[in-house]
């Protein structure tokens, strides 16, 4: 990996004047845990291994995209960590020049025994999703065991992962007696805190939308009692964030819903089929799979690459149209 600067910065350019230089890579459709928003209970349509891409196959995909200007990549899923190997996946993309900056998105239940090998590999930027630090509610949530999730975490701040962050989807009814908790754990262990909006996803749409809620009431809720001031984060991600007062805490609120912010938004996701998928709430999608099995030329990949971020739609349409998204998240690489 390297901070400089890439050779063709301003070859992704979409319709709309976007640089992207972002990719979320999911590296599986599969989960050990069933969080009632994202996963149906009992959904076993997965993608079939033969079709998954292949650690060579997502290391030209990704080296094509740093030639283009991407400096950035996330792992995701899916679990990523369910996939075997994925330190020796994160060893093979921190190795390509062009990309300054590999993170992973994880639910941390496997993260314990991996967190030392990833960081030896160049990976040391994580979010954790973590709803809840009530063991019964966490299980509510996912259909799992919390105890795991806190054990990943601490292996990740044992052996020097930096920064860490909570994703805490905020629901109605379910968690929303404990964002104060949660702001406290992220205070005394030195993790930044993000609150997610549900976003109505696939067969799990209903469940997320009856749970919806704004952001902007959270923020009330929580300005009641910290002194919130406004706070930056470098990175240009989909996070607004603010500050305790007199601490390093950040906590960030990212709004798909109430606030949307596609017209900043510089990223598109490769699902582990090799599907790109321009936007998480378009069909909009170029699949890379056959081509690449039909030995496509690297220079021929990036003209389908450049091609590709012309179909880059202008907005999801998540409010207006919920039942639009047929994919799961953990499909598209949420
Ligand atoms: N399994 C990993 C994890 O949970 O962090 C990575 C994949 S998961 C799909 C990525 C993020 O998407 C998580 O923070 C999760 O909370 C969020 N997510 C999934 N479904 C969602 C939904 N319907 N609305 C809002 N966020 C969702
Ligand atoms: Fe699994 Fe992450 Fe989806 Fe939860 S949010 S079911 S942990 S992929």
């Amino acid at each position: 990996m390297n901070t400089g600067t890439t050779q063709n910065n301003s070859a992704l350019i979409d319709p709309f004047g976007r640089r992207i230089e972002y990719v979320r890579l999911s590296l599986t459709d599969k989960c050990n845990l069933r969080c009632f928003y994202c996963m149906p209970k009992g959904f076993t349509d997965f993608e079939q291994p033969e079709n998954w891409l292949t650690f060579d196959e997502i290391e030209r995909v990704i080296k094509a995209f740093t030639e283009l200007g991407v400096a950035r990549v996330r792992l995701t899923g899916g679990e990523p960590l369910v996939r075997k190997n994925i330190a020796s996946l994160a060893q093979q993309l921190t190795a390509l020049p062009g990309l300054s900056d590999l993170s992973l998105s994880t639910n941390a239940t496997l993260l314990d025994k991996q967190a030392d090998a990833l960081k030896q590999a160049g990976l040391s930027r994580i979010n954790v999703s973590l709803d809840s630090l009530k063991p019964e509610v966490f299980k509510n949530i996912t259909g799992g065991e919390l105890q795991p999730v806190l054990d990943g975490l601490m292996a990740a701040k044992k052996v020097g992962m930096s920064p860490i962050k909570i994703n805490m989807v905020a629901m109605k009814g379910i968690n929303d007696d404990e964002f104060e908790d949660m702001v406290n754990f992220c205070l005394q262990h030195g993790f930044t805190l993000r609150f997610i909006e549900t976003m109505p996803m696939g067969a799990t749409g209903d469940d997320a939308t009856n749970h919806y809620l704004d952001l902007q009431q959270v923020k009330k809720q929580l300005a009641e009692k910290l002194d919130l001031i406004p706070g930056v984060m470098p990175g240009g991600g989909p996070a607004r964030y603010m500050q305790i007062k007199n601490t390093d805490l950040r906590i960030g609120f990212i709004t798909p819903i109430s606030q949307h912010f596609c017209e900043t938004c510089n990223r598109v996701r490769l699902s582990v089929d090799g599907t790109l998928y321009l936007c998480l709430g378009q069909d909009d999608k170029v699949e890379l799979q056959p081509l690449l099995r039909q030995g496509i030329s690297d220079s021929a990949l990036k003209t389908v690459l450049i091609n590709a971020i012309g179909l880059k739609p202008e907005k999801h349409e998540f409010k207006d149209k919920p039942e639009q998204v047929v994919r799961l998240m953990s499909m598209t690489g949420g």
